[in-house]
C-alpha cells in the first residue's frame, strides 16, 4: 500500500469538491449539527493498492487499485468498479460518497463505496484483465464481503469482471459465496434486469420529470451523451415510451438525426466495432456540440463535469437527466437553475442499477430467483416513490432537485447515525 498524489485535474472541477459543495449547501438548509457533519463527511475507510501483473509479452506492469468506502451507517457499504485511465482518489472518494447519498435517496440498506483501477481495458487482453481482477480481489480480501462490502460493475468493467471478483473471493472462502458482488452473469447468481436497470431508472425518472412539467413524451426529442451500458439503455427504454432520441455519442464524435437515430442499427453498429466511429445514421457532430442541441431532454450518461462553467450558459435543453456519476459541475448549478432547466441528479436519476443490484443480493441470500417483471416492477415502484420524496422537498424548501436530493440522503443517514453511534 502506498500513497498516490491524485492527477491533477487542471481546468476541470475536482469531483470531491464539486460533491462538497452540493453537500454543503444540503447541510447549512438541514442545519446539521457540525458532529455529524464532521463523520458524514468522512470516508470511513480508503485502501490503495498496487498490482503487478504479468502481461502478455512476459513483462510486469504495476497498475494503482482503489476501494473507497465511504460510509456504512445504513449497511454494507456498496458500489461499483472502474476501469478507467483517469480514475485517481478524489475521483474515487467523489463516486463512494455518491453511493452513499443514492442508496440512502432510494431507501436501500446500504453504504456506499467506489473502487476503481487505473488502467485501459480498450487495450487489454482477456486475460490480462483476468489477472488483473484477480489480484485485485486478493487485495480486498479484508475489504470485500456480503455483509461489509459489495462491488459491482461501472465504467470499464462488467458482468466478466464480476464473475472473476466472485470467484477468486469464493477460492478464499472455500465456498462460492454469489452475494459478494453483484452485476455478475445470469447463471453466476445475476438478475434479470440487471443489465438495463440504470438506463431504466433514468427512463422512469425522464417520466416522472416530464410528468411534473407537463411536457408530453411523445412529442419530446433528446438528446444521449454517452453510448455505454447505460446511454444506450436509456436511450432503448425512452424511445419506446415515444421519445425521438435526435443525437447519441461515444467518445470519438456525436451523431445527429433529426428524424431520429436507429437505435437498433447504432447498437449494432457499437458492438460490432466497438465504436461508434464510423457510423454513418446520423450527421457527425462534436460531444460539446451534442450538449448544446435544442433539446427537450439531455442524457449525459458518460463522465464527470461535461456540463461546467464553460458550457452551461450555451445549454438549451428543458429537463438534464444524469445517467453519469457527477456529469454537471457544482459551479454550473447554479447557472442552470438561473435559465429554468430541470435537472434530475445523479444520485436520483442514476439509482436504478444499484437498486436491482440489492434486488441481486437479496436473491443471493434467498436462494430464490424473481422474474424479469417482479424486479422490473419493484425497481420503477422504488424509482417514481424517490422522485417523489425529492420532488416534495424541493417544494417544501423551494430548491433544486438535486439540493433536495442530498437533503433526503443526508436526513437519512444522518437521524440512522445518531441513533446508532458510530460503527
Ligand atoms: N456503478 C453503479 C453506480 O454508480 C452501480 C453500483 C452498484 O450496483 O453497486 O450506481
Amino acid at each position: 500500500m502506498g500513497y498516490i498524489e491524485p492527477a491533477p485535474i487542471t481546468d476541470k472541477e475536482n469531483p470531491f469538491e464539486s460533491m462538497m459543495e452540493r453537500f454543503n449547501i444540503a447541510a447549512e438548509k438541514l442545519g446539521l449539527d457540525l458532529e455529524t457533519y464532521e463523520v458524514l463527511k468522512s470516508p470511513a475507510k480508503q485502501v490503495i493498492v498496487s498490482l503487478p501483473i504479468v502481461m502478455d509479452d512476459g513483462h510486469k506492469k504495476v497498475f494503482e487499485g482503489y476501494r473507497v468506502i465511504h460510509s456504512n451507517t445504513l449497511g454494507p457499504s456498496k458500489g461499483g468498479v472502474r476501469y478507467d485511465l483517469d480514475v485517481n482518489l478524489d475521483e474515487v472518494k467523489a463516486l463512494a460518497a455518491w453511493m452513499t447519498w443514492k442508496c440512502a435517496v432510494v431507501d436501500i440498506p446500504y453504504g456506499g463505496a467506489k473502487g476503481g483501477i487505473k488502467c485501459d481495458p480498450s487495450v487489454m487482453s482477456k486475460g490480462e484483465l483476468e489477472r488483473l481482477t484477480r489480484a485485485y480481489t486478493v487485495k480486498m480480501y479484508e475489504v470485500f464481503g456480503p455483509d461489509t462490502d459489495i462491488p459491482a460493475p461501472d465504467m470499464g468493467t462488467g458482468p466478466q469482471e464480476m464473475a472473476w471478483i466472485m470467484d477468486e473471493y469464493s477460492k478464499a472462502q472455500g465456498k462460492t459465496v454469489q452475494a459478494v458482488v453483484t452485476g455478475k452473469p445470469l447463471v453466476l447468481g445475476g438478475s434479470l434486469g440487471r443489465v438495463e436497470a440504470t438506463g431504466r431508472g433514468v427512463m422512469v425518472s425522464t417520466m416522472e420529470a416530464l410528468r411534473k412539467m407537463k411536457i408530453d413524451p411523445t412529442a419530446a426529442t433528446v438528446a444521449v451523451q454517452g453510448f455505454g451500458n447505460v446511454g444506450s439503455n436509456a436511450a432503448k427504454l425512452l424511445a419506446q415510451k415515444g421519445l425521438k432520441i435526435i443525437a447519441i455519442s461515444d467518445h470519438t464524435g456525436a451523431f445527429y438525426n433529426l428524424d431520429g437515430i436507429d437505435l437498433r442499427e447504432a447498437s449494432e453498429y457499437r458492438a460490432t466495432y466497438k465504436t461508434l466511429e464510423g457510423y454513418t445514421g446520423g450527421s457527425k457532430i462534436t460531444n460539446d456540440e451534442l450538449l448544446e442541441l435544442d433539446v427537450d431532454v439531455l442524457v449525459p450518461a458518460a463522465k464527470e463535469d461535461v456540463i461546467n462553467n464553460k458550457n452551461a450558459d450555451k445549454i438549451k435543453a428543458k429537463l438534464i437527466v444524469e445517467g453519469a456519476n457527477g456529469p454537471t459541475g457544482a459551479k454550473a448549478d447554479g447557472i442552470l437553475h438561473k435559465k429554468g432547466i430541470v435537472v434530475v441528479p445523479d444520485i436520483l436519476a442514476n439509482a436504478g442499477g444499484v437498486t436491482v443490484s440489492y434486488f441481486e443480493w437479496v436473491q443471493n441470500r434467498l436462494g430464490y430467483k424473481w422474474t424479469r417483471d417482479r424486479v422490473n416492477r419493484r425497481s420503477d415502484r422504488i424509482m417514481k416513490e424517490a422522485f417523489e420524496r425529492v420532488f416534495s422537498v424541493a417544494d417544501k424548501h423551494n430548491v433544486s432537485l438535486r439540493i433536495a436530493s442530498y437533503m433526503v440522503a443526508i436526513t437519512k443517514v444522518a437521524d440512522t447515525y445518531k441513533l446508532r453511534g458510530s460503527f
